[in-house]
C-alpha cells in the first residue's frame, strides 16, 4: 500500500512565502518569507516580495496547532454515541466497549488515521493521554509498552510530534478496584507504573519528536499516596504532568467525602500542580481551586466540544487565565477534531454563561491553540513563527465560503470565529510538508479512518 509509507525526512533549506502570517506579539503581517532548514525555522522576514524559488502559501499562515488532550481510540465512537440519552457515565460504558477491541496493531491503524485527521486540521503536536496499556484482563504484552510504541509510531507516520502522557490508572473509583475493561489500564501501583514508563523513556532518549510525559488519570483512579509517586517522577524527569480534574460534579462530591478536599486541593497537597502541569477540563471549580491553579501557573486544558457533547458543563476559562493559568485546547474524545471550533467555543460558551460578549480576544485564543499548547506538552520551542522554533506552518484559506470577504485587519478573527479544519490547505510539521492542497501524505485519510474504525468496532 504505497499510500501508507511514512513520509520521508525533513526537507532541507526550503523557503516559504506567506500572503499573510501570524507573527509575535500577535498580529497579522503581509508578505512574510519563512526560511526552513531541517526541522527548524532559520529566518522570518516580514513585508518582502516572494524570494526566487519560494513556495507560496495562500491565506493566513499560523504556527502549528497543539492538540493538548487526546484519547486517539475515542475516534471510533464518533456518531455512534449520539443516538443515546444518558450522561458521561453511560457514554463511558460505550467507550470501554471500544477499548476492549484494541490490540497494538489495531491501535496503530486507528491512531495513525486519527492523527492524520488531526494533521489535516493543522495539528502538529498531540498530547496523547494514554491509559490503555495492557492486554485483556490486564495481562502485559511481551513489551509492556507495546501500546505506547504503537501510538508513537502512529504519530510519526501521520507527521505529528507527540507528547505521550503515560497515565497512571489504579482504581475504578475511590475505594474500588479496577474491574472489567479497566483491568487493561492498571499497573498495580505507581512504582510499577513508574518502572514501565522509565523503560519507555530510556528507549526514546534520542528522539527529539517525542516527549514521554506523565499523567494522573483522575482522583477517581489514583489514590493520594500514589499521586506523590507520579508527581515525583514528573519532577525528576522535568516532564509534563497532566490530570483530568473536576470534569463531573460527582467526582468532586466523592473526593470531598473521602478526603475532605476538592480534586484541585488534593493535587496541590500531593505536589502535582506547577508550571509543567496541566489540569484537563477544570469545569467545576471553587474560587480556592482557581487560585491554586493560577498561583502555581498550572495550565488548564479546555475541551469544549467534548464537554458539551458529554453534558459536563462550562469551566471558568476567563477567571483561570486572569488568575495565572495559561489556557490550552484539546479535542479529547474527538466528537469533532477542529481546533478552531475548540478555540471559539471557549469564548462563545463564556458568552452563554454570562450573557455578555467579548471575554477573549482572537489573539488569546490563537495563543491557546499554539504556543501555550505546545509548552504544556514539553515543546516550549514550538508554536511561534520565529527563528529557532520548530518549523510548523499551518496555512488557512481566506477565500473559502466561510472565510471570503475578510481583510488583513479581520483575518485572525475570521479564522478563529468562522474557519473550520476544512479550511487548512497546507501543513508543514517539523520541516516536513505533510499536507498540500488539502491532501495528506498518507493519501485518503477518510478511507483509513473507515477501515480502522470498522476493524475495531467489528
Ligand atoms: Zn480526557
Amino acid at each position: 500500500m504505497p499510500g501508507l509509507n511514512p513520509p520521508t525526512g525533513p526537507d532541507r533549506g526550503v523557503t516559504y512565502w506567506c500572503e499573510m502570517a501570524w507573527l509575535p506579539p500577535g498580529e497579522v503581517v503581509e508578505c512574510v518569507s519563512v526560511r526552513v532548514e531541517g526541522t527548524r525555522i532559520a529566518a522570518v522576514q516580514p513585508e518582502v516580495p516572494p524570494p526566487p524559488g519560494a513556495t507560496r502559501l495562500a491565506g493566513l499562515t499560523l504556527p502549528g496547532l497543539a492538540n493538548a488532550h487526546s484519547h486517539a481510540f475515542h475516534r471510533a465512537l464518533r456518531g455512534h454515541t449520539q443516538a443515546e440519552r444518558g450522561t458521561f457515565w453511560t457514554w463511558r460504558e460505550q467507550m470501554y466497549a471500544v477499548a476492549a477491541g484494541l490490540d497494538p496493531d489495531r491501535y496503530l491503524a486507528l491512531a495513525r488515521a486519527t492523527f492524520a485527521e488531526m494533521s489535516l486540521a493543522g495539528v502538529t503536536c498531540v498530547g496523547e493521554f494514554h491509559y490503555l496499556h495492557h492486554g485483556p484482563g490486564g495481562v502485559r504484552y511481551d513489551d509492556p509498552n507495546a501500546m505506547g510504541h504503537a501510538l508513537i509510531e502512529a504519530a510519526r507516520q501521520a507527521g505529528l510530534r507527540i507528547a505521550l502522557l503515560d497515565t497512571c490508572y489504579l482504581t475504578g473509583a475511590i475505594g474500588y478496584p479496577l474491574a472489567g475493561t479497566q483491568l487493561r489500564f492498571g499497573d498495580g501501583d505507581a512504582h510499577r507504573w513508574a518502572d514501565r514508563v522509565e523503560t519507555l523513556g530510556r528507549s526514546l532518549r534520542e528522539a527529539h519528536d517525542v516527549v514521554v510525559g506523565a499523567a494522573i488519570h483522575s482522583v477517581r483512579a489514583v489514590p493520594p499516596e500514589q499521586m506523590c509517586v507520579v508527581a515525583e517522577f514528573a519532577n525528576r524527569h522535568a516532564t509534563p504532568l497532566h490530570a483530568h480534574v473536576s470534569e463531573q460534579r460527582a467526582e468532586n462530591h466523592d473526593c470531598v467525602q473521602a478526603y475532605s478536599a476538592t480534586p484541585v486541593q488534593l493535587l496541590h497537597e500531593h505536589g502535582a500542580l506547577g508550571p509543567r502541569s496541566t489540569a484537563v477540563h477544570a469545569t467545576h471549580l471553587s474560587e480556592v481551586d482557581v487560585a491554586l491553579l493560577g498561583g502555581s501557573t498550572t495550565h488548564v486544558c479546555m475541551c469544549p466540544t467534548t464537554e458539551r457533547d458529554l453534558a459536563d458543563g462550562i469551566g471558568p476559562a476567563r477567571a483561570l487565565l486572569d488568575g495565572g493559568s495559561p489556557i490550552t485546547l484539546g479535542s479529547d474524545s474527538h466528537a469533532v477534531i477542529d481546533l478552531f471550533e475548540e478555540a471559539r467555543a471557549v469564548e462563545l460558551d463564556e458568552r452563554l454563561a454570562t450573557r455578555k460578549r467579548g471575554h477573549f480576544r482572537a489573539a488569546e485564543l490563537l495563543d491557546a491553540a499554539t504556543a501555550a499548547g505546545h509548552a504544556s506538552l514539553g515543546f516550549p520551542d514550538a508554536g511561534l513563527l520565529v527563528p529557532g522554533a520548530w518549523a510548523d506552518l499551518v496555512s488557512v484559506r481566506l477565500d473559502s465560503v466561510r472565510t471570503a470577504g475578510t481583510t488583513k485587519g479581520a483575518a485572525a478573527e475570521t479564522v478563529v470565529f468562522a474557519a473550520t479544519a476544512g479550511d487548512v490547505h497546507s501543513v508543514v510539521s517539523g520541516g516536513r510538508r505533510v499536507v498540500e492542497e488539502g491532501r495528506h501524505v498518507l493519501g485518503d485519510v477518510g478511507a483509513l479512518l473507515r477501515d480502522a474504525v470498522a476493524e475495531v468496532r467489528g
